[in-house]
Parts: structure tokens; sequence; C-alpha cells
């Protein structure tokens, strides 16, 4: 708690009292340490990539790649870090664009049915060759979300169902209509989460195991940017999950005209 004295009045020469400001800092106090602990997340998440670059790099201007097949190699890969970079500063913008929006955008209707079906085409490729069988289905109807947005959020669930899937794995997405709402429902039969971790793996940067997550090229704010977008539009996320058995992530959002 933080006292302020604001004023000592003097009215006519005369002392009429003095006010107090009270302020709780400490949730004040608690967004300065999450911010600095973002910075700092941020900033070993960028080096991590740069300093790939740099060792390839170096490798490859003094001359100790000499074959013509070792220098493609090398150029690959500096790509492939250089694509976790963009990767990862798309979501950071991302983040702190949903940060800085104020809550509700009004009357912007989408389809999550439509929106679901929209993304499997595009998560096609990425299944076939984790050999993973996506599926949607469901039942019609507007939620009161933008579309980009939606799509976005979706897109996250999607994605991340397929990569912590093993190969034959079944992704089914569905989409039911309640009183007011719309439900989506992502439900893969992957690794799953412990409960340890579930609260969790929605923090910025929280992954159960780096080592995959990296293999699988995440920036670890996914899920970060899910639960934003969904706490934007007056609607929630929640995660039933156990090892070896599989995750589902569902969403409410309230439902459109
Ligand atoms: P990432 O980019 O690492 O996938 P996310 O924020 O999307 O980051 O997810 C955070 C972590 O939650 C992941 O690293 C992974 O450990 C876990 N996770 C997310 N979705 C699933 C899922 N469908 N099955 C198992 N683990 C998951």
């Amino acid at each position: 708690i933080f006292l302020s004295p604001v004023s000592g009045r003097r009215y006519e020469g005369e002392n009429v009292g003095t006010s107090v400001l009270i302020s709780d800092v400490t949730e004040l106090k608690k967004a300065e340490g999450i911010r600095s602990q973002f910075t700092a997340n941020v900033s070993h998440e960028l080096k991590t990539p740069l300093t790939s670059i740099k060792g390839f790099t170096d490798m490859l201007s003094t001359g100790m790649v000499q074959s013509p097949e070792d220098q493609k190699r090398f150029l690959t890969m500096i790509g492939v870090e250089v694509d976790r970079l963009i990767d990862l500063i798309n979501d950071i913008l991302e983040l702190s664009e949903l940060e800085s929006v104020a809550i509700e955008q009004a009357g912007e209707t989408a389809s999550p049915l439509d929106t679901a079906r929209e993304v499997e085409k595009l998560l096609a490729p990425e299944a076939g060759k984790a050999q993973v069988t996506l599926s949607v289905c469901g039942e019609p109807g507007l939620a009161r979300i933008a579309s980009g947005r939606l799509k976005e959020l979706l897109m996250n669930l999607m994605e991340n169902a397929v990569k912590y899937s093993e190969p034959g794995g079944k992704v089914e997405v569905a989409v039911t209509k309640g009183a007011g709402t719309m439900t989506i429902t992502v439900a893969d039969n992957g690794i799953g989460i412990p409960p340890e971790a579930q609260e969790r793996v929605f923090e910025r940067f929280y992954r159960v195991d780096r080592g995959r997550a990296r293999k699988n090229g995440g920036t670890g704010l996914g899920l970060a940017i899910v639960k934003h977008i969904c706490q934007l539009y007056g609607g929630f996320v929640t995660l039933d999950s156990a090892p070896g058995r599989g995750s589902t992530f569902t969403v409410t959002l309230p439902a459109g005209e």
C-alpha cells in the first residue's frame, strides 16, 4: 500500500484538512514483474536462433565448410532459424496488439464451422506429413468475434493438436450451439499434457517439452494468444488432458446475430 498526501488545503487561510490517496501498488508491482520477465524471455528466445545463425555464418565465411552440399545444408539451417525469428516476432507483435485493443469490437461476427473448415484445408499438408487425420463437424452459426481473430485462434489450437500427435493420430474439431454461445472443441489423442502443466501452458513461453516444441517450430506464444483472444471477446478457453491419452481444448464464445 502506498500512501500519498494529496493536499493540505488551506481555505481562506484556514487548514481544512489533509486528503490521503491510498493506492494498492501490489497489482502494479506484479504487472511490472510480469513485464520484465517477458522482456527477459523474449531476449532469450531471440538470442537462441541468432546465436545459431552467427555460428553457421562464421563457419561459412571462414571457409570451414568446403563442399557445396554442406554449404547448402548450412544455408538451409540458417533459413530455418530466420523463419523461427519471423514467427516469434509476429507472435510478439500479435500479443502486444491484443493487449492494447479495447475490450469488445462491436458488431463483428464469424462462423466457427466455416473458419474451422478453412483452417482444416490450410493444415492439410502438415497433417498429411504428420500422418494425422483432421476432421471438422458441427452446427453452423455465428460467434461474436472478428473473423481474422477466430481464424488465428483455430489455427493455433488445430496446429498444436496436429503437432502434438503421433502418426496415426486423430484430431477432431466440433462446433456446437448453446444458449447464447458457440462452443468449439479441438480434441486430439496425442501426447497429452501432465496435470501440473495444464494451467501453465497458457503462459507466454511455457512449454512442457522444450526439445519437442523447438523441433516443432513452436514459439511458445500460441496458447497465450488463444487465451487473450477469448478474453477480448468475452469468451473463455478450458483444457482437459491426460498424458498419453490426448488433449481437448474447449473455446466458448458469445453467439452472434
Ligand atoms: P508452442 O509454440 O510451443 O506449441 P503454445 O503456446 O501453442 O506453444 O503451447 C504451449 C505448450 O503447450 C506446448 O509447447 C506444448 O508443450 C503444450 N501443448 C499445446 N497444445 C498441446 C496439445 N494439443 N497436446 C499436447 N501438448 C500441447
